[in-house]
């Protein structure tokens, strides 16, 4: 009899598990995959879009162009009864819809984790999405531009500086590539050249990346102390204001960007698919399978999948492991169909590294420590590689290309992508304020589409 298998999620782990279906799964199967964008987004890429070396469409990949049996529903998965094997989704058009399913994959991935630090919802910025990172650069250049009109160099002050909370790859790297930046575009603000900016990275641990060894961690923020970064280590933060924030020392830092990189936590929705949680992420055995049922599946952040690298402790939130979960699952589901076995997770982590900006990078790869050039050129060819589709590598090539020989863009366009009324075409300069979204927002969540300014 012809099944149905529901993947909700079309990020690394729900988009490589439809490929392997379709490769796999007996010719009458239907694939339907629900994801609130028709893109898939590159995270790995983003310090790039931050830095506006990358335009943002680069590091996307249209879920159509790679789907041959799959039938992609745009929409915003909202609940489930696994006993009536449903899940509800809000289409995009607004309409409530219920799909039924044989099996389910849910691969919804993860969000800001944010902790209840007064102020922080509001005047702190996430680094986890697309529109985040765009938000941000135009942020900096904003701030620019405001800051060159002011003639008081203490107000600019705070315009200048910018706080990064967490030192993990995501952190290091966005501070980093924002850094250069800013020192890049600076010369074209004389006034902001004249008070200068300051980058500062705050993390409760005493060393940045711990996924690398302690030598290399060293080595980074020493490379990054030289270009400037000031870093606050066993420190974290303690109130958040409009124009600067409190940390656990009681100093106070005059800044109006304050970016939240403190880690991940599973997507909020999976408490309501009626699955099994372990501290927000849905428990599964080795199989991808989710405690309890035999057609239900996990795969990515959202899941608590055991590490074989590290029995007892779930895999790393990382790319490379929702890629590797999902062309094993979508094996698994095809043989279940089939009436054949399972198998287990068994990739253990190759390593991890951080692209540093300035053609210097940090890698741990498979233990061997490498630093500098040939660490930056393995990334990159790394990145080069698992991006899906040739033509966005030609982009994605086109851009660092293009980044490298000509200087940095500055044209401020925060406007773009906003149809603006047909009686007042030309507005007045945007607001000082809030232009990005608000970090604890779940993006593209009902109730945080109406409210967020997407840049
Ligand atoms: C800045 C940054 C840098 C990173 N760098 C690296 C790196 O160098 N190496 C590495 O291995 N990993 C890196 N990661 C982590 C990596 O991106 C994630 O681990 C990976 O994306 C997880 O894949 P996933 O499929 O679980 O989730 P995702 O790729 O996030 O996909 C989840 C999908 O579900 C959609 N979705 C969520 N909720 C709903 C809903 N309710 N309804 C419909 N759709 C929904 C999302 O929009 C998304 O498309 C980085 C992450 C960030 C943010």
């Amino acid at each position: 009899m012809a099944s149905k298998v529901l993947i909700l999620g079309g990020g690394f782990g729900g988009f490589y598990t439809a490929r392997k279906l379709e490769k796999h799964a007996p010719a009458d199967t239907t694939i339907t995959l629900v994801n609130n964008t028709n893109y898939l987004t590159y995270a790995p890429l983003m310090p790039g879009v931050a830095a506006g070396t990358l335009d943002p469409r680069h590091i996307v990949m249209p879920l159509r162009e790679h789907f041959r049996r799959t039938q992609l529903r745009v929409g915003w998965v909202t609940s489930a009864d696994p006993a009536a094997q449903q899940v509800t989704v809000e289409m995009v058009s607004g309409h409530e819809h219920t799909f039924d399913y044989d099996h389910l994959v849910i691969a919804l991935g993860s969000v800001s984790r944010t902790f209840p630090v007064p102020g922080l919802a509001e005047h702190g910025v996430g680094f986890k999405t697309i529109e985040e990172a765009t938000a941000l650069r135009n942020r900096i250049i904003h701030s620019m531009e405001l800051a060159e009109g002011l003639d008081d160099p203490f107000e600019r002050r705070s315009y200048l500086s910018f706080v990064f909370v967490g030192g993990g790859y995501a952190g290091l790297e966005g501070i980093a590539e924002l850094l250069d930046f800013a020192d890049d575009v600076l010369k074209l603000y004389p006034r902001c050249k004249q008070t200068g900016v300051k980058f500062t990275l705050v993390d409760i641990m005493p060393r940045v990346m711990p996924e690398i060894q302690a030598p290399l961690s060293e080595w980074a923020m020493n490379l990054l102390r030289k270009r400037g970064m000031e870093f606050k280590l066993e420190t974290s933060v303690k109130e958040v204001h409009e124009d600067h924030v409190i940390l656990s020392t009681d100093e106070v830092l005059p800044t109006r960007t304050l970016v939240w990189t403190a880690g991940v936590k599973a997507s909020p929705v999976a408490a309501s698919l009626g699955v099994p949680l372990d501290r927000g992420r849905i428990i599964t055995n080795p199989a991808l399978q989710v405690d309890g049922f035999t057609n239900v599946w996990a795969v990515g952040d959202v899941a608590a999948v055991p590490n074989p690298a590290m029995p007892g402790m779930p895999c790393p939130p990382t790319a490379q492991h929702a890629i590797r979960q999902g062309n094993l699952l979508g094996r698994n589901i095809a043989s279940a169909l089939k009436g054949g076995e399972v198998r287990p997770f068994t990739f253990k982590t190759l390593g991890s590294f951080a692209d540093l900006g300035r053609h210097k990078a940090v890698a741990n790869l498979m233990g061997i420590k490498v630093k500098g050039f040939l660490a930056w050129v393995i990334a990159r060819t790394y990145h080069l590689a698992w991006m899906p589709g040739w033509d966005r590598r030609i982009r994605l090539l086109t851009d660092w290309t293009v980044g490298a020989l000509f200087p940095r863009d500055i044209a401020e366009m925060t406007r773009i992508g906003h149809i603006p009324p047909l009686d007042q075409p030309i507005l007045p300069p945007a607001p000082a304020k809030r232009e990005l979204p608000a970090v604890t927002e779940v993006p593209g969540a009902p109730e945080s589409r109406s409210g967020t300014t997407v840049a």
